[in-house]
């Protein structure tokens, strides 16, 4: 077999720069897709996670058009589960309805802000402060970010923030603390959904447009970079004339067997956490009328339920609900058992908190483990990003992607990635 440029990586990502290109895809498992695939097997949908589109990029959103995608708007119902109480997404604009002495901090914080000068913000924690006051920070987001990224708050940069955290204002503060507001907050308080066959359904129209140029079942295993030339399962040889990878940075490196040692000591820095996703369907039809719910409280093992039979009523057969459990891991936050165990532990905490009950029957159970889920941005990542880039293009291979790039990256913003890898090496 031989090719001249070669995308590694058959995601989001990787589609996206073959459907802009000529190039041809290399993709490890049997399905493409990447971490935006669904997972579907007797009726039942299941995203690698949430997966909803929020994005509100013009080209993006025609190019979906154009591939008949059929995307659905709908309105987003998130709601958080913390000190005893339900109470809508973002906790920072809903108090309504949390115990009154966190109402209480949480808007003499926001009022009372002593964190008001920006240029002293080093870290997360500073930033949280700053943004929302002491209240809204110690209840709710330090803790939130210790379960989810499992890193102290003072360890992570405030590169990534942007968008992701709504600061409402004070009328929406109080209004939120006194009423149930129901104002959405937040890039996805809308949100789009294709019709059918799950979020997959974005990588699977891309894919159709070139599919005679995506190769499956090929795990690139070896780079020799002398010869230009890509092993995959450790046996099949393709040369290249330009490479284009989407893997994460760590797996890149690691096939390629010239890198210097001062580049794997960089790669060594990159963090990330890990999530463990447990799949569940009953035999019972609306058990929730959300989206998701996130928990703050360390009992849960979950950081956050999905019910996908609400993202798209087509996720489920008629009659039947389905839950997705995100639970978040690596560095502090060890699994609290192993994997075999933990969705028979994560139905067992759905019962305690009567989301299932004892006589509905699971029809559906399957879990997924997402080795590499966010990149976590703390003080290392863009020294070293920079050092294993730069080698990267000494060596003339393009990286793209959420984890080619290293970064806090939508599904939009993966198309746009390799639409724009797919510019350079078509020059
Ligand atoms: C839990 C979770 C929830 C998310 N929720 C949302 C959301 O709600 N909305 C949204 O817009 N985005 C969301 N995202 C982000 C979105 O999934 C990503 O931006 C997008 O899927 C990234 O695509 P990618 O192609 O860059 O990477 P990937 O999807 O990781 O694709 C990389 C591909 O490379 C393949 N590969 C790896 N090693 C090799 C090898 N050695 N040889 C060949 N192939 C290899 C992998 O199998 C994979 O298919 C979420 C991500 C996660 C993890």
């Amino acid at each position: 077999m031989e090719s001249k440029t070669i995308i590694l990586g058959g995601g989001l990502t990787g589609l996206s720069a073959c459907y802009h290109s000529d190039a041809i895809v290399y993709e490890k498992n049997n399905n493409i897709g990447g971490h935006a695939r669904s997972h579907i097997k007797n009726g039942f949908v299941f995203d690698e996670g949430i997966h909803v589109l929020h994005t509100k990029n013009e080209y993006v959103l025609n190019l979906l058009k154009d591939l008949k995608v059929d995307l659905e708007v709908r309105e987003r119902s998130a709601w958080i589960f913390s000190h005893g109480s339900m109470t809508r997404f973002p906790f920072q604009a809903n108090t309504f309805g949390l115990p009154a002495n966190i109402i209480k901090d949480c808007l003499l914080g926001f009022i009372e802000n002593e964190f008001t000068d920006r240029k002293k913000i080093t870290n997360y924690k500073e930033w949280n402060y700053y943004m929302f006051g002491k209240g809204f920070a110690d209840h709710f987001m330090l803790p939130y970010c210790k379960k989810f990224w499992g890193v102290d708050a003072e360890k992570l940069t405030t590169d990534w923030v942007n968008v992701r955290h709504p600061r409402p204002s004070l009328k929406e503060v109080i209004t939120g603390a006194l009423e149930d507001q129901t104002k959405g907050f937040g890039v996805n308080a809308f949100y789009r959904y294709p019709k059918r066959k799950g979020f997959g359904y974005i990588a699977e129209s891309i894919a159709k447009k070139c599919k005679d140029r995506i190769y499956t079942n090929m795990e690139a295993s070896n780079i020799n970079l002398n010869k230009k030339e890509v092993e995959f399962n450790k046996d099949i040889v393709v040369s290249y004339n330009k490479l284009l990878s989407t893997l994460p940075l760590p797996e890149l490196i690691k096939i390629i067997p010239d890198a210097p040692e001062d580049v794997r000591n960089a790669v060594s820095k990159l963090k990330n956490n890990s999530i463990f996703v447990v799949n569940i369907a009953i035999n019972r039809e609306n058990i929730s009328d959300k989206n998701w719910i996130y928990y703050l409280g360390k009992e849960y093992t979950f950081i956050r339920l999905i019910f996908p039979s609400n993202t798209s009523e087509h996720s489920v057969p008629p009659g039947f609900s389905s839950i997705s459990a995100e639970i978040s891991y690596g560095h502090d936050n060890p699994l609290p058992t192993n994997k075999e165990k933990l969705a028979d532990r994560i139905i067992k905490e759905l019962i305690e908190i009567n989301i299932i009950n004892e006589k509905d029957e699971i029809v559906y159970l399957d879990t997924i483990d997402i080795k590499y889920g966010y990149v976590i941005f703390d003080k290392e990542r863009k020294p070293a990003i920079q050092k294993i880039h730069n080698y990267l293009k000494s060596v003339d291979i393009i990286p793209c992607g959420r984890y080619g790039l290293w970064a806090y990256m939508w599904s939009d913003e993966a198309i746009l990635s390799g639409k724009k890898a797919a510019e350079k090496i078509t020059l």
